[in-house]
């Protein structure tokens, strides 16, 4: 029996059959959360559900409050015992995922299909998006305001879609070219359909299409204009591997850790301080618009409690006396691309959720830098509640680097830090995460909340 609590396998830690059953018990509800919310706005969908079925209710005088903003940036917290001018423990994670969208004028045709034009989202490998099936989610406003919410290719009965790729017999010129010219964005088109509309002669395939919409929907081609539709992978979540312990999804990140955060949440209940859980978006493309972390919707939301809970606190002291969990997921080392890792600093897939002190890239440039202090109280929550742990930085110091929410909360004074489960092909259409990883990030937010 080792008494260390990190740098430690977690399937060795928790060994017992009842750990066992719980941790697949939590997984399978993770699969499903992952099969239902596949946009930031599914994701709140689910979060605002799985609140009300718990009970908890947008009621300041019973100490819990719930505050969204469109739909895809929500905040949910429950007053502690202790006044919020003695500070929060909050833990803030990200509900939306690389993907493609479409244009504002997306419908076209060449070469007899239908096609949409899109733009990405955030950091993809455009290659791994292309000759796989693709389902399509989004929201259609009309000028009367009504909402239409479209999602087609998730039903075994739908239709999907793909963007093509060129065979190999004809990729001669291709393979030639360096990754980041071969594929060209403004070909990630999406194939929509190719039965031509006979009683049109100018855009007969594209008219095709208009009709099913126009049929389906009642939506008209200007109403792409105030439209969001997003393109994902049409694939579900499955157990990866022959002992089923890893888990293969398009979204863990950020998905696992807004899952793990909202389980924590609603397992914490009479905390001693205020507990705040908060899912932003955009984090994928830097964290602005209204609603990603630079924005002021979290001041708002802290103005509401204080109104209702602690009139008379300053802002900064609950600022300065709140903590963070800026909960996002870590590059796992991946045993096919070790070069890009310096393994000592290097987050292991199933060796607990993974501390990054700082991120940022050459030189620690763009980073929240944790301090110490706050590190050794973190430590000791976690080894008190004899959780599996790790700490690691994102891979070799000059290779590339990334960013997350963690420095614009920072910039208020909260005591912040990254953690959250390694991941394998992190942005792809199917991550990997490990089961173990998943529980025990869980188990470590639980305890943060509780602390
Ligand atoms: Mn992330
Ligand atoms: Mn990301």
């Amino acid at each position: 029996m080792t008494t260390k609590n990190h740098d430690i396998n977690g399937w060795e830690h928790y060994n017992s059959e009842n750990e066992k059953k719980e941790m697949y018990a939590l997984a399978d509800k993770y699969l499903s959360f992952l099969t239902e919310a596949k946009t930031e706005k599914e994701v709140v969908t689910y979060i605002e559900k799985a609140l009300k079925e718990s009970g908890f209710s947008d009621n300041t005088a019973e100490g819990t409050l719930i505050r969204k903003l469109k739909g895809k940036t929500l905040l949910a917290a429950r007053r502690g015992k202790r006044p919020l001018s003695e500070g929060f423990r909050m833990v803030g994670a990200h509900g939306d995922s690389p993907r493609i969208d479409f244009k504002q004028h997306p419908l076209y045709e060449s070469c007899d299909l239908a096609l949409a034009k899109t733009h990405y989202y955030g950091g993809i490998r455009k290659y791994q998006w292309l000759a796989r099936p693709l389902a399509i989610h989004g929201t259609v406003v009309k000028m009367d305001g009504t909402e239409i919410n479209i999602v087609i290719g998730e039903k075994d009965t739908d239709p999907v879609f793909t963007i093509t790729d060129l065979l190999p017999h004809l990729a001669q010129k291709e393979i030639e070219k360096k990754v980041k010219d071969a594929f060209d964005a403004e070909k990630l088109n999406l194939v929509l359909g190719s039965i031509p509309d006979k009683s049109e002669k100018k855009s007969p395939l594209k008219n095709t299409i208009l009709n099913i919409l126009k049929q389906k929907y009642a939506m008209e081609e200007e109403d792409f204009y105030s439209a969001e539709i997003q393109i994902v992978p049409a694939d579900k979540p499955r157990y990866v591997g022959l002992d089923s312990s890893l888990i293969g999804s398009y979204g863990h990140d950020d998905r696992v850790c807004v899952f793990a955060a909202l389980e924590a949440f609603l397992n914490s209940p009479q905390p001693e301080y205020t507990q705040i859980f908060i899912v932003w978006d955009k984090e994928e493309i830097g964290s602005e618009g209204s609603t990603g972390a630079q924005s002021h919707f979290f001041d708002y939301c802290i103005e509401d409690m204080k109104e209702a809970w602690d009139k008379d606190a300053k802002l900064s002291q609950i600022y300065l006396q709140g903590k963070m969990i800026s909960a996002d997921v870590n590059a796992g080392l991946d045993p096919d691309y070790q070069d890009a890792f310096e393994k000592m600093n290097s987050a292991k897939v199933g060796y607990g959720p993974c501390f990054n002190k700082f991120t940022g890239s050459r030189g620690k440039v763009g980073a929240n830098d944790a301090h110490p202090e706050y590190i050794a109280f973190l430590r000791n929550i976690l080894k008190k509640a004899n959780i599996p742990w790790q700490m690691a930085e994102l891979g070799k110091v000059d290779l590339g680097g990334g960013g997350t929410v963690a420095k614009f909360l920072a910039s208020y004074g909260i005591d912040v830090i990254d953690m959250g489960p390694a991941v394998l092909s992190m942005h792809s259409p199917f991550e990997i995460v490990s089961v173990v990883d998943l529980y025990a990030t869980a188990k470590a937010l639980s305890t943060f909340y509780k602390s």
